[in-house]
C-alpha cells in the first residue's frame, strides 16, 4: 500500500469518528443544498441546460488544438506574454522568473485551484517573495497554514471561534468572533497587500477562444483587486479552461454560480483581454498567462477519459458524496478531494499512488447526477479500478482470478461452490468479526453481502 493510501486510511478512519467535524460539515453542506436546489428551480430547462454544458466542453475539448490557437492569438494580438509549461516545475519556474525579472518582494494572489496543483506558494516563498492569498477562505488556510479543504469553500471546516482565533494569533486583531467583524479585519490587512504588491497572480475559470479573454467569477472582489492594483498579472491556468465562444459564458457562469454555491450569478464577473491599453486608466502594465498541461494532454489522449477534462470545478460532487461528507477535504491528501479527485488524481500523479481514491466511493452515483457538465464520475472511477489492477494485479486479484476462472467456467463446479457458500454462510456468524474470518479484510469495516437464496436458473426452473 502506498504511503498515500495508508495516510488516506488512518485519517479517514480518524476523522469518520469526529461527530463534531461531521456536524459541521454536514450543517454547511446541507444550507448549500438548499440554496442550489431552489437557484437549479430558476432554470427553465436544467436538464437542458446540463445537455447544452455538456455538448459546449466537448466541442472545446475534442478541438483544444484549434481553440487554444485561437486564444493565445487573440491574447497575444494585446501584448499579453503567453508561456506554455508542460509540467508543473516549468510553470513554477516560469512564475517564479517572472516575478524575479521585475524585482518583485511582494505577491497577492487570487483563489486558484490550478496553482494549488503545482505547489506554487511554496515554490514563491522558497524563492524569497512574500505570498499573501486574498480570497478570504484561502487567507484564513493560509494563516493556519493548512490546504483549503474545498476547491469552492476553502475554510468550510472551520467555525467562527477557530477563525477568530486564528487572526488573534496570526494578525493581533480579532475584536469577536462576527462573521462582519472578522471580514473587516481581513479587509483592512489585504487593502495594504493589494497596494504594496508588485505582482498579481491570478486563476481563470473559462478562457474565450472567441475574443482570446480570460473570465474570472468570484464573489469578494479581491480577483479584481489582485488583477488591477500591482503593476504585474500573471494568470495560471490548465489547457482545458478553453472554451469556444463568448456567448457560452451566458450558460456556463449561472451554471456554475447554481451548482458551485446555490448563487444566480456570482456577485463579480470579469473578462481580462490584455495589460493596460493606451487611453486605459487602470489595469497591469504588463501581463503574462501561462499555460499548464501537467499530465492533461495525456487525459486528451485518452478517449475513454477525456470528458474528465470537461471539468469545471464547481464541486458540486464533493457536496453530494457520502464520502467526502465524513472524510473531509484533507483526508484526500491532494488538491482535488471528492470524486472528481478520486477520478483525475491518479491520472495527474500517478495510477499506483493514487489509485486509493478510486476507491474511496461506495459507487452510489449522486456526483454523476450532480455533475452540470455530465461527467459519468461513478463510471470513471470503475475505469481507474479497473486500469490499476490490469497495470499491477495484487497478488489476492490473481490468486481469486486464478481460482474463480476455472469455477465459474464448469457449471457443475459453480452449483456445487455456491451451494457450499450457502452452507458457509450459515456459519459465518460463528467467525465473523474474528482474524479467523476467511473474509476477515472485507467484514471488518463492511458487511458481506448474502448469497441469495436461489439463482435465477433455479428460481426459473421452480416457476415452470
Ligand atoms: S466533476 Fe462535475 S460536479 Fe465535480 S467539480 Fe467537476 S464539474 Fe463540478
Amino acid at each position: 500500500m502506498s504511503a498515500q493510501a495508508l495516510q488516506f486510511k488512518r485519517d479517514a478512519r480518524r476523522l469518520s469518528a469526529d461527530r463534531r467535524h461531521r456536524e459541521i460539515i454536514n450543517t454547511a453542506l446541507d444550507k448549500y443544498a438548499v440554496k442550489r436546489d431552489e437557484k437549479k428551480a430558476l432554470f427553465q430547462d436544467w436538464e437542458g441546460a446540463r445537455q447544452l454544458a455538456a455538448e459546449t466542453k466537448w466541442e472545446a475539448i475534442n478541438h483544444l488544438d484549434r481553440y487554444l490557437e485561437q486564444f493565445v492569438r487573440g491574447l497575444e494580438a494585446r501584448g499579453t506574454h503567453v508561456h506554455w509549461a508542460s509540467t508543473a516545475q516549468q510553470a513554477r519556474d516560469l512564475i517564479v522568473g517572472i516575478a524575479r525579472s521585475r524585482n518583485a518582494r511582494s505577491i497577492v494572489k487570487s483563489k486558484a485551484m490550478t496553482a494549488e496543483e503545482i505547489h506554487l506558494n511554496e515554490a514563491l516563498e522558497k524563492a524569497g517573495f512574500e505570498v499573501v492569498e486574498s480570497d478570504l477562505g484561502e487567507f484564513i488556510v493560509q494563516l493556519r497554514e493548512e490546504a483549503p479543504y474545498h476547491i469552492v469553500f476553502p475554510a468550510m471546516h472551520l467555525t467562527r471561534g477557530e477563525i477568530r482565533d486564528v487572526f488573534q494569533k496570526k494578525l493581533h486583531d480579532a475584536p469577536s468572533d462576527e462573521p462582519e467583524e472578522l471580514t473587516m479585519v481581513a479587509r483592512r490587512v489585504l487593502r495594504q497587500k493589494y497596494l504594496q504588491a508588485d505582482v498579481g497572480i491570478t486563476g481563470a475559470n473559462f478562457a474565450v477562444a472567441e475574443t482570446g479573454m480570460i473570465s474570472v467569477t468570484e464573489n469578494e472582489g479581491n480577483a479584481r483587486l489582485t488583477a488591477a492594483l500591482p503593476k504585474t498579472m500573471i494568470t495560471l491556468l490548465g489547457i482545458e479552461k478553453v472554451i469556444p465562444r463568448l456567448e457560452d459564458l451566458a450558460l456556463l457562469l449561472p451554471m456554475l454560480a447554481t451548482v458551485g454555491a446555490g448563487q444566480l450569478i456570482s456577485g463579480y464577473n470579469t473578462m481580462y483581454g490584455g495589460p493596460r491599453q493606451p487611453g486605459e486608466t487602470d489595469g497591469p502594465e504588463e501581463f503574462h498567462v501561462v499555460l499548464l498541461d501537467h499530465n492533461r494532454t495525456a487525459l486528451l489522449a485518452d478517449a475513454e477519459q477525456r470528458d474528465t477534462l470537461h471539468c469545471i470545478r464547481c464541486g458540486a460532487c464533493l457536496n453530494v458524496c457520502p464520502i467526502y461528507r465524513n472524510v473531509g477535504g484533507h483526508t484526500y491528501g491532494t488538491t482535488y478531494p471528492g470524486p472528481i479527485g478520486g477520478v483525475i488524481t491518479p491520472n495527474l500523479r500517478g495510477l499506483q499512488a493514487w489509485k486509493h481514491l478510486s476507491y474511496a466511493s461506495s459507487l452510489c452515483g449522486a456526483c454523476t447526477e450532480a455533475c452540470p457538465v455530465k461527467i459519468d464520475l461513478a463510471h470513471h472511477l470503475l475505469q481507474n479500478r479497473r486500469n490499476a489492477s490490469q497495470q499491477k494485479p495484487s497478488l489476492w486479484q490473481k490468486i481469486a482470478f486464478k481460482l474463480l476462472a476455472p469455477v465459474a467456467n464448469r457449471r457443475v463446479l459453480w452449483i456445487l461452490v455456491t451451494r457450499l457458500g450457502r452452507l458457509g454462510q450459515k456459519l459465518h456468524p460463528l467467525v465473523l468479526g474474528k482474524p479467523i474470518d476467511p473474509a476477515y479484510v472485507w467484514t471488518k469495516t463492511r458487511d458481506l453481502p448474502p448469497i441469495a437464496r436461489q439463482s435465477f436458473k433455479e428460481w426459473w426452473r421452480r416457476r415452470s
